[in-house]
C-alpha cells in the first residue's frame, strides 16, 4: 500500500534541500506504486473472467445437444457441444443446408423440426476456425 507519509517525506526532503535523500525515497515509491499497479492490472483482468464465466454459468444453456446463450430477451446460437465441453470454446455453429457445421472441429449437427441440433456423423471435413470466444486459459 502506498503511503501517504512516505510522499510527505519526500515533499519534506527536497523542501530541506536533502535532494539525494528525496530521490532515494521517491524511487522507492516509484517502485512499489509500479508494483502496486501491475497487481491491480492483473487483479481487474482475473475479476473479468470470473465475472464472464460466472455470466456464462447463469446464461448458458443446454438444449441436450449443443448450447445456446441468453443474453438479455435473446437467445444465441446454437454453439458446439463437442467444442465448449472439450476445450471451453464456444463456438457458433453455421448452417449448412439441413444441418449446422462447426467451423472449429467440423463436427456436424443434424437440426430437427423444432430448429434443435443434434450430433450427425462427421464427415472428416475441416475448415478454417469461426468466431472463438475464449472461456478458460
Ligand atoms: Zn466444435
Amino acid at each position: 500500500m502506498l503511503d501517504y507519509y512516505r510522499f510527505k517525506e519526500v515533499h519534506d526532503l527536497f523542501t530541506k534541500g536533502k535532494c539525494d535523500e528525496a530521490r532515494k525515497v521517491l524511487a522507492e515509491l516509484q517502485e512499489k506504486y509500479i508494483e502496486v499497479h501491475d497487481e491491480n492490472e492483473m487483479l481487474r483482468t482475473q475479476l473479468q473472467e470470473f465475472e464472464d464465466v460466472l455470466y456464462l454459468a447463469k446464461n448458458l444453456e443446454y438444449d441436450g445437444h449443443s448450447y445456446w446463450l441468453k443474453t438479455g430477451t435473446i437467445k444465441q446460437g446454437p454453439f458446439c457441444q463437442n467444442c465448449f465441453d472439450r476445450d471451453g470454446l464456444l463456438i457458433r455453429l453455421g448452417e449448412s443446408g439441413d444441418k449446422w457445421r462447426c467451423l472449429s472441429c467440423g463436427v456436424v449437427y443434424a437440426r430437427d423440426e423444432a430448429g434443435l441440433a443434434s450430433p450427425a456423423r462427421d464427415n472428416g471435413e475441416r475448415r478454417e476456425p469461426g468466431k472463438v470466444i475464449h472461456l478458460y486459459k
